[in-house]
């Protein structure tokens, strides 16, 4: 009888948080075919046609089991499943599950803790987040057209991508600002781990500060926060404009009031971002960019845009440790270097950190750089 109650309620738990077609699911295995986890050198004990077989069953198998937290939500699966499985949206929901029983690793509840505490992933004090503005005029949010919202990984870790985003912004006569301190993460990353209520906590604050504020529309240096933004901050009242920041310097570009005069005579190779291409179809606009850099050859990945394959970031892996014959990553800067790329291009703050990693790990960053768009753009003005 017991099993029979479990099993409604990790069932209603998956239904009720979007994952409502797991039932559909016929476990044909197109889902782990095309999950990076099954191209590694080595073998995984990941294999989410079973994690959807245990989430169908209801079985407590899962619980307390780090590999539930393996998925990196790269929504790879997602584009083959036949039968329109979300299972983004499954795994989300049986980690909400463990999270509840306080069966998340260890490293992720350190990123958790980091967050209610400090209100960034990155456990630097709260009052350091416009540290990147040192030495350049941002302006605070008042009654400009866009507040730009600096996630935590360019606030605290890559700050280069959060200055060059404002540069780019200014050059083109963008009327923006910044709220920074008073902001706390987008909570992306704590859903993800499955920790609903903080998320909500999260989601709550950062709206009604930017609604105290007056913010119609908002420019985004990540696509998890673009994400999180315009599909998730919605169900808790939001309605904002939400742009990220490739879109809306292609439209400057466009529009003839962005250009680009300095060459890069190099070969760069795009890497499509999970959250920026799959889970929200922007692929065009990042490429335009680097089209509209002087002498730079641009160059695509053998799978690019919606089967692109995921940096190992998402999800929030970035916080995990991943054995080397594993990463994602690294498979990615060996494909650039063996197709002679001399930059790996990207427009999201994990994807920066995970390839950068890959390129040290590999000993390739003397011969490989990695650059978020806004930088390459900001180089080239
Ligand atoms: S591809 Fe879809 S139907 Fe097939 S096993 Fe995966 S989730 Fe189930
Ligand atoms: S979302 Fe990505 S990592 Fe997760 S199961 Fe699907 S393909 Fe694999």
């Amino acid at each position: 009888m017991e099993a029979v109650t479990y099993f409604d309620e990790v069932r209603e738990i998956i239904q009720e948080m979007g994952g409502d077609d797991i039932t559909l699911c016929l476990q044909c295995g197109m889902c782990a075919g095309s999950c990076p986890w099954g191209k590694m050198e080595k073998e995984s004990e990941f294999i989410i046609r079973k994690m959807l077989h245990m989430g169908r069953m209801g079985i407590e198998g899962f619980e307390n089991d780090d590999v539930l937290y393996a998925c990196t939500t790269c929504n790879q699966c997602v584009v083959k499943c036949p039968r329109g499985v979300n299972i983004v949206n499954v795994v989300r929901a049986m980690r909400s599950i463990v999270a509840e029983t306080g069966g998340i690793p260890k490293n992720l509840k350190a990123v958790v803790g980091s967050i209610s505490s400090n209100g960034n992933p990155w456990g630097q004090d709260a009052e350091q987040r416009t540290s990147w503005t040192k030495d350049i005029d941002v302006p605070t949010f008042a009654d400009h057209e866009y507040l730009l919202y600096v996630c935590c990984t360019s606030a605290f870790d890559s700050q280069k991508i959060a200055r060059a985003t404002a540069q780019l912004l200014q050059q083109a006569g963008i009327s923006f600002g910044i709220i920074g301190n008073e902001e706390k993460c987008c909570g992306e990353a704590t859903r993800k781990i499955g920790a609903e209520e903080e998320f909500a906590g999260l989601a709550e604050h950062n709206i009604n500060l930017f609604q105290s504020k007056g913010v119609k529309k908002i420019i985004t240096t990540s696509p998890h926060c673009y994400y999180t933004f315009t599909q998730e901050y919605p169900e808790f009242g939001a309605e904002f404009e939400v742009i990220h920041y490739t879109q809306l310097l292609a439209q400057l570009v466009e529009e003839g009031k962005l250009a680009f005069n300095t060459p890069l005579a190099k070969k760069v190779i795009y890497h499509d971002p999970c959250y920026l291409g799959r889970h929200n179809n922007v692929y065009e606009e990042p490429r335009q960019l680097l089209q509209a850099v002087p002498e730079l050859q641009r160059m695509d990945y053998d799978d690019n845009r919606e089967y692109s394959m995921c940096c190992g970031g998402g999800g929030s892996r970035i916080w995990m440790e991943t054995e080397s014959g594993l990463r994602f990553s690294d498979v990615k800067v060996k494909e650039a270097a063996d197709k002679g790329a001399e930059i790996i291009a990207t427009a999201c703050p994990y994807c920066v950190v995970m390839l950068e990693d890959s390129c040290k790990n590999l000993n390739k960053d003397e011969e490989i750089m990695v650059r978020d768009i806004s930088q390459i753009l900001a180089d080239s003005l």
